[in-house]
């Protein structure tokens, strides 16, 4: 059985670039500038003060990806706090936190949250009909993965 998780009205967004990255998606905030502000939008460092500064909204700041900054996001997933994603990666270059970048991609799809990693996907997603009204995100009940058996060897 799935968990039913509330999205209300007014989502806690995070929005993430690498560097070659930023420059789609400042242009792709830009754009989006009048529907993100009445959302709650988190970024990493970098990106964070990048949009700040270009659409002159609040950001929660958190710290810069390669400092800690995507795994931030990830508990912030994991504690229900993030409700969805966008995340321009780089696929052209590897970077020192790469094990954190696919950590913060394996949480998006552990909590259903939805994610778009490039300009396509979120043009479609914050045109989606669903981003105006609540939404209830189907989580797995991962409560049989919580209670499963661990054999220690010592018993028969
Ligand atoms: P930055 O981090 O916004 O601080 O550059 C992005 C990232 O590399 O995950």
């Amino acid at each position: 059985m799935d968990k039913k998780i509330p999205m209300e009205h007014d989502k806690k967004i995070a929005l993430v670039a690498h560097d070659n990255k930023k420059r789609d998606l400042i242009e792709w905030a830009k754009y989006n500038r009048d529907l993100l502000a009445h959302h709650i939008v988190y970024a990493t460092g970098t990106t964070g003060a990048l949009l700040e500064k270009e659409l002159n909204i609040k950001i929660h700041r958190l710290q810069s990806g390669p400092l800690g900054g995507d795994q931030q996001i990830g508990a912030k997933i994991v504690d229900g706090e993030i409700d969805f994603m966008i995340f321009f990666w780089d696929p052209l270059e590897p970077l020192p936190h790469d094990p954190d970048i696919k950590a913060l991609l394996r949480m998006a799809v552990v909590w259903n949250i939805p994610m778009a990693c490039n300009r396509s996907s979120a043009d479609f997603m914050i045109s989606s009909p669903l981003m105006d009204g609540e939404y209830d995100r189907l989580v797995p009940d991962y409560d049989g993965y919580r209670s499963r058996k661990i054999r220690l060897g010592d018993e028969d």
